[in-house]
């Protein structure tokens, strides 16, 4: 068990609520956020204390405002004392062909998936580096990778995370500082389920065909990448043990990266 902190970006559904339960089973104190119903959200932060008996607290710094994430960094210090391990999880989708593709989309998916990874790092990094500990660990994607039609911000931000990750990898690395990309294929979780329709409007085709032909299609496994799967291989670049991956894009993602 530790009593390190994380801080979870967009740990209110899907993957990333799957992070914030691994590293509150293990001991985190642990900084949900996200945007969410204040009700729901609370029923959840108080459910994950009293399943795990860690210290949950949540905070509601949008991400696409680099203010409220310097805050959000600042109120976790005061808080607990340090941010040990930054997860940079919150984004969004949208999936459309270029020429119809909402300029103010491209700016939010820009701000939220990229940006706001940048903003959360300039700020928990200097405390880790002062310690001599620190783990941050992009959320990205097998778009940091590879390309698919129809969503030019979202694979332009992914790839841009990566390199944001090698970057500050490189910075960090004498300090006891690691940063790596986590690249997961599909997972089912509300982000994919809100473009199922969208893409069979893209492309023309049934929802279901969007499953078989275009989402399952790219992972030989042929099934969803789990949230659990997600979560655990965080926790573990989170760990001591992790201490020599840094700067590395790894793919979680059933093969489809293998292509
Ligand atoms: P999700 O929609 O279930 O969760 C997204 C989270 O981000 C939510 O908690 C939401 O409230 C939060 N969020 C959105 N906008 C925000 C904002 N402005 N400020 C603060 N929080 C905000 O999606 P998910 O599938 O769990 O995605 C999590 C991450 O994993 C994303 O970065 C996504 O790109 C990445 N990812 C997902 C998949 C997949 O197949 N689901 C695959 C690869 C990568």
């Amino acid at each position: 068990m530790t009593h390190r902190t994380a801080i979870i970006t967009g740990s209110t559904s899907g993957i990333g609520l799957g992070i914030a339960r691994a590293f509150a089973a293990a001991g985190y104190n642990v900084v949900l956020n996200g945007l969410g119903d204040a009700a729901a959200i609370e029923e959840v932060r108080a459910a994950l204390a009293a399943e795990t008996g860690a210290e949950v607290v949540y905070d509601q710094a949008d991400m696409s405002n680099p203010e409220a994430i310097a805050a959000m960094v600042a109120a976790a210090v005061t808080r607990f004392g340090a941010v040990d391990v930054l997860v940079n999880n919150a984004g969004i989708q949208f999936v459309a062909p270029i020429e119809e593709f909402p300029p103010a989309r491209w700016d939010l998916i820009l701000q939220i998936n990229l940006s706001a990874a940048f903003h959360a790092t300039q700020h928990a990094l200097p405390g880790m580096k002062a310690r001599g500990f620190g783990r941050i660990i992009n959320i990205a994607s097998a778009h940091a990778l590879v390309a698919s039609p129809f969503k030019s911000a979202y694979v332009a931000a992914k790839h841009g995370i990566a390199g944001l990750t090698k970057t500050v990898a490189l910075e960090a690395a004498e300090h006891g500082v690691t940063v790596n990309a986590v690249c997961p294929g599909y997972v089912m979780t509300p982000l994919v389920q809100k473009q199922i329709p969208e893409q069979a409007a893209a492309r023309g085709i049934s929802e279901e065909a969007v499953i078989r032909d275009v989402l399952l299609a790219a992972q030989p496994t042929r099934r969803f990448v789990t949230v659990e799967e997600v979560a655990a291989l965080t926790l573990f670049l989170a760990g001591e043990q992790a201490g020599s991956i840094t700067g590395a894009i790894i793919p979680i993602d059933g093969g489809w990266t293998a292509h």
